[in-house]
């Protein structure tokens, strides 16, 4: 231990943190920002969406849905929520993800296929949101006619949110009635 301090040359300079997230090794706010966004903030490959046409809700929605970080059932049964089914209240038919939901999902494909034909246009049947903005992008229309086709199919992606939703709480309420029943069967007539 002495040979090992003998070599060492101490600066007469007093003890000092020191930040390492920069080269410099101060601190600043914008590299802890920058930190802190890496760790909370959820990044997509896909450019963020705002329609300017449309209500501030639908656009909330749109960026929540764009994200995956709507309360479809496979995501709540990827966070260990402990939910009775997994399959698409709509169809019954497949796991509701989000590229089920507002692609795939019979209900959807036939919606898609009326906004075809009220815009005279092809659409075809879409497996997820990559597929759809591959299309859209590749879309010949002015940029008027793009925005309103856009703010069209926001539009009817919550309004698909929003049935699911009343389908769901249905649900929920013939669960909760029949809890209440086996309960009252139970306890008053046993
Ligand atoms: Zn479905």
């Amino acid at each position: 231990m002495a040979q090992v301090l003998d070599t060492m040359v101490l600066s007469p300079l007093n003890d000092r943190w020191r930040w390492t997230l920069n080269g410099n090794g101060s601190f600043s706010v914008s590299s802890a920002r920058k930190e802190i966004d890496k760790h909370l903030l959820v990044m997509s490959s896909s450019p963020t969406r705002w329609s300017m046409i449309l209500h501030i809700k639908v656009n909330v929605f749109i960026l929540r849905m764009f994200l995956d970080k709507l309360s479809t059932r496979s995501n709540l049964s990827a966070i260990s929520m402990d939910i009775h089914c997994v399959l698409c209240p709509v169809c019954d038919s497949e796991v509701e993800s989000r590229n089920h939901l507002f692609f795939g999902c019979s209900l959807v494909s036939e919606l898609h296929h009326l906004i075809g034909r009220w815009w005279s246009i092809h659409i075809p049947e879409f497996s997820d949101l990559v597929s759809w903005e591959s299309w859209f992008k590749g879309l010949r229309l002015t940029s008027l006619h793009k925005l309103v086709l856009e703010a069209t199919f926001f539009s009817l992606w919550w309004h698909v949110w929003k049935f699911r939703m009343i389908v769901f709480l249905r649900w929920c309420s013939l669960i909760n009635a029949c809890f209440l029943t086996t309960l009252l069967l139970k306890h008053y007539f046993r």
